[in-house]
Formats: structure tokens, sequence, C-alpha cells
């Protein structure tokens, strides 16, 4: 990952959300972006120019648009049709992002305009985020990786946000993922986790979902 001093920063065309540019580079804001605060506050995954990655949750582009500064492919799936629309423009800016308006529950809807992936990431608000990710570890090459950004207020409101984390980790251990970093991403974002994880040889069979 690139750093300018103690800043992370990618290496692209600016403009996309008003982000600041230093020394060339586009500043990347852990305060708007889960994977920035990860990089900042644990270890994440080195993003590398051969990557494919399938991004759930892509909402306005703004991480995706940092994640397609560094990766050969982004695959972006967003469902709500007003962030579809920024979208579609970080999209026409970069060439290397393949917006695709689906909802992240249903991946056999858009399996046949996804090939498989090194990289899975989620940021997803939903009740069953951990169920999410696993249908969609049906894109992961065996070895591939994941991040999921779990936002545990979203999954119960009424548990304490370390039973849902530790609940989640249960899910994806138990369904062949072998968890490499789990951290909160305090102070950045609030009641926000990132679990980090391979899929070592899938357990969840090879076919697209
Ligand atoms: N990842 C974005 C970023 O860092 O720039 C922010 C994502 S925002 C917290 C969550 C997004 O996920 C919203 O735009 C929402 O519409 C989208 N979303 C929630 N559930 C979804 C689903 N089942 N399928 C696709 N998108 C979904």
């Amino acid at each position: 990952m690139i750093r300018v001093g103690d800043v992370l920063v990618s290496k692209g065309e600016g403009g996309v959300y008003g982000e600041r540019m230093l020394d060339g580079y586009r500043v990347w804001d852990p305060y708007r972006s889960k994977l920035a605060a990860l990089y900042l506050t644990g270890r994440g995954i080195d993003l590398t120019p051969g990557m494919k990655v399938l991004y759930l949750g892509a909402a306005n582009g703004t991480t995706v648009s940092h994640v397609a500064d560094y990766v050969e492919v982004v695959y972006a799936v967003e469902f709500a049709p007003r962030p579809m629309q920024d979208l579609l423009e970080v999209a026409r800016r970069r060439t290397n992002v393949m917006p695709i308006m689906a909802d992240a529950s249903c991946p056999e809807r858009y399996a046949p305009l996804v090939e498989t992936v090194d990289l899975l990431y989620q940021d997803v608000a939903q009740p069953d985020q951990a169920a999410i990710a696993l249908r969609n570890c049906a894109f992961l090459k065996p070895g591939g990786q994941l991040i999921l950004m779990l936002k545990t207020r979203s999954v119960d409101i009424r548990k304490e946000p370390a039973e849902v984390f530790q609940d989640t980790l249960d899910s994806l251990m138990s369904a062949g993922i072998t968890v490499t970093e789990s951290t909160w991403l305090a102070p950045y974002h609030q009641d926000h986790a990132a679990i980090v994880g391979t899929l070592e040889h899938s357990v969840l069979g090879t076919d697209h979902a």
C-alpha cells in the first residue's frame, strides 16, 4: 500500500468525492472508508496490480475508486439507485470498475457478469452479513481472501457488539474460512469490525452460487 509519510494514498485521477491530493496522490480518508480505517488500525490485505476484486456494497464508489487505483478490476455490486448514479460516474472515469446493479444476497443473478476473483470485499449493512459473504465466496478462487466489514448493529441491535462479532467469526470459521485478522475500526467507525480471512479450500462448492 502506498503511504506519503503516515498518510494512506492511492495513485489515480482525483476529484471523485472531494478527496485531498498529496504529492500527486489521492488521500484515502479512514473516516470516509472502512478499508482505509483497516489499513490504519490493522494490517488488511495488500492490494496488487493483478488482483481481481468483487466488491459488495459499492455505494457511491468512494472506496471502490481507491481500490481500483491499485488492482486490475473491481466488480462493484450495489442495489440502491441513487448511489448507483455516482458509481456509474466513477466507472466512466475508471475503466477497470464494472458496476453491477444487483442484490448481493442473490449472487446467482450476477454470476454471469463476474469472474473468479482474488478478493471478496463486503460492506453491506444487513442482518445476514455473514450469510451474504459466504454465498459470495463461491466467486473466490481457492486461497482467495475475504474482507468483511461488519456493522454489528445491523445484525442485531439488542445484542452486544462483541457478541455479534464473535457469532460472525464462528459462522465464517465453521464454513471453512481461516480468519487471519479481526479488529474493531474505532476510532474511525464505531461498532464496526473488520474480519479478514482466507478460503483455504472450498467447502462451499466450486460452482458459482
Ligand atoms: N463501501 C462503501 C464505501 O466505503 O464507499 C460504503 C457502503 S455503505 C455503508 C453500504 C452500501 O451497501 C449502501 O450503498 C447500500 O445501498 C448497499 N447495500 C446494502 N445491502 C445491499 C445488498 N443486499 N446488495 C447490494 N448493495 C447493498
